[in-house]
Formats: C-alpha cells, structure tokens, sequence
C-alpha cells in the first residue's frame, strides 16, 4: 500500500522507521507508540500510517483502523500502568493544542491525586446557549 506521507512529519518519520520509538503494537494502517515526553507513566500515541492533519481529513478505513488500536490496546495500557482508567483525547487542530499536525490520540493512564481533572476543567466560560442557539447549531450540524 503506497503511503501518504509528509518528509517533514515527526510521526511519518517514526512510522517509516526514520527516526524510533518504543511501539506498542501496530495494524496495517495505524501505529501505537509511547510518548516520548508523557504526561503520566504509560503514556501512548496513536496514530495513522498515512500522514493526515485532523480526524475529519481521514478516509474511514483510517479512522476505523486507528480507533481499532485504541480499543485493542487501552486495557492493557491501563493495567501496565496500574491503573484502573485512562483520559483519551485528540487535539484536532492547532486552536485545540495540536502541535504534531499529524493525527494522534492520546491515551493517557489516570490516578486519584494525579492533578489532571476531567475535559470539562479546561473550560473556564462555559457559553449559555438558548433553546434556539442549540437548535441552530443542531440544524447545522445535521444539513
Ligand atoms: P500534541 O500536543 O500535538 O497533541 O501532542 C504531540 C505529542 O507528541 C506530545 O505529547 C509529545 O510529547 C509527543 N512527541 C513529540 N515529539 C515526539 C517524538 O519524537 N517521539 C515521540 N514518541 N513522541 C513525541
Ligand atoms: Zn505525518
């Protein structure tokens, strides 16, 4: 299968072997690694072969073949990690944190008295929506 890849891609380089990573397992389309710089022990990375800079921008056997490997590997990221839950996160797009513009998701071992909270503390003004500003949204979304 001939590879869409970026020359310039930190990930594209660690999927052709250019430069290594710790990988903990792989399909045909997708690659688990460990982060180089984690945020908790265990941290992994999962991402796809071909080079893609947001989830939406992948053809679906990608996205199919990348949620795979989370659901494949997840529990025992968990365990080896000794714990009993795990935040998984994407950051799609550079306003949302993405520094790598390479798709990956995060999985990331979590414990009480970590220091991390859930997705919901990284939102300080919440927005008050209307019945009709949802709705508007709804109908957008669903067009
Ligand atoms: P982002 O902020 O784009 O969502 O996350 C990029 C992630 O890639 C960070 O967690 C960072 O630690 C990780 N990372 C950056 N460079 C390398 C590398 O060369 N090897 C590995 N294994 N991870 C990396
Ligand atoms: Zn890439």
């Amino acid at each position: 299968m001939m590879l869409h890849q970026d020359s310039n891609c930190i990930f594209c380089k660690i999927v052709s072997g250019q430069i290594p990573a710790r990988v903990v397992k792989q399909n045909d389309r997708a690659m688990a690694f460990l982060d180089a710089f984690p945020l908790a022990a265990g941290h992994v990375l999962v991402v796809p072969k071909a080079h893609f800079q947001k989830i939406q921008d992948m053809g679906a056997p990608d996205a199919r073949a990348v949620f795979d490997l989370v659901h494949k590997i997840t529990g025992r990221i968990e365990s080896a990690a000794g714990t009993s839950a795990s935040t998984i996160a994407v950051h799609n797009g550079k306003e949302a944190g993405q520094e790598v513009p390479h798709v990956h998701v995060h999985i990331i071992p979590r414990k009480p008295g970590d220091g991390a909270g859930p997705v919901h503390s990284m939102f300080k003004n919440r927005p008050r929506l209307s019945a009709q500003e949802m709705d508007a949204l709804l109908g957008k979304m669903m067009e």
